[in-house]
């Protein structure tokens, strides 16, 4: 369970970015992240990342207040979560295959035989069964993002939070992608996914997550919507 309690945030000497944000994610529950492009939701989803540390409030993630975690804790738990960037992060030198492989072969609990296994069977399924070995600066933006989701789901992360992740595909393999997302929230990953593109959201299904001008505002949908303190 993740619950975040009258969390603020704001930026060095800024004005708040989010204010007073409280909610609860149940474990396994899928949520749409919506609101107009500087409502708040990249900042939102970095506070989830543990990438930002709230300037007031408290998050509960994992059984710990992870406002409280020390800088050395923080790989642990970023460990557990999958992350689709917006700008991708795609390690540049290493082949599409071996970007994806990166969060098992860290994990270090299984052969590498197994690991080739799944990264050319995910990378199949997404379509990229034949650029395995091509690096991120030869490939398109949509084929990218599409390697940058199978590094976030590769490792069934407890959490998985993706920033617009299907902004740069066409409508078919946004399709594709969203139900990848779906499979993978069936599984039992948490999911958060941030888009400002409403149609995409209804397709998604999931409770609405509605940020405005850094303040939320719960609006129902299919998987009941988070409970709103
Ligand atoms: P969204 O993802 O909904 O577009 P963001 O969280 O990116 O919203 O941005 C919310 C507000 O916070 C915007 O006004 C943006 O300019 C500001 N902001 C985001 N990141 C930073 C930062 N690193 N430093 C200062 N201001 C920031
Ligand atoms: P410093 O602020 O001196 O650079 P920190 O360890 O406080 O060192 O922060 C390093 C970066 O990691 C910052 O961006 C900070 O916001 C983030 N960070 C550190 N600890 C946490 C935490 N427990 N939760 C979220 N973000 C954190």
């Amino acid at each position: 369970m993740i619950r975040f309690e009258n969390v603020g945030k704001r930026y060095g000497m800024g004005a708040e970015v989010l204010s007073d944000i409280s909610f609860t994610l149940e474990p396994g529950s899928l949520h749409v992240l919506t609101g107009p492009s500087g409502a708040g939701k990249s900042t939102l989803l970095r506070l989830l990342y543990l990438d930002q540390r709230p300037t007031r409030g408290s998050v509960q993630m994992f059984g710990h207040d992870v406002t409280r975690l020390a800088r050395r804790q923080l790989p642990a738990f970023r460990r557990r979560i999958g992350v689709v960037f917006q700008d991708f992060q795609l390690l540049d030198h290493m082949s599409a295959l071996d970007n994806v492989a990166l969060p098992l072969r860290i994990a270090g609990d299984l052969p590498e035989e197994r690991i080739q296994g799944f990264v050319r069977e995910l990378l199949s399924w997404v379509g990229l069964g034949d650029r395995l070995n091509a690096k991120p600066p030869t490939l398109s933006g949509g084929e990218q993002q599409r390697v940058a989701i199978a590094r976030a789901v590769i490792g069934k992360p407890d959490l998985l939070l993706a920033d617009e992740p299907t902004g740069n595909v066409d409508p078919s393999m946004a399709q594709r992608l969203t139900r990848l997302f779906v499979e993978l929230n069936r599984l039992g990953t948490t999911t958060v996914i941030a888009t400002h593109d409403l149609t995409l959201a209804e397709s998604i299904g999931g409770a609405r997550m509605q940020l405005a001008h850094g303040q939320l505002l719960a609006v129902g949908g299919g998987g009941g919507a988070p409970r709103v303190a």
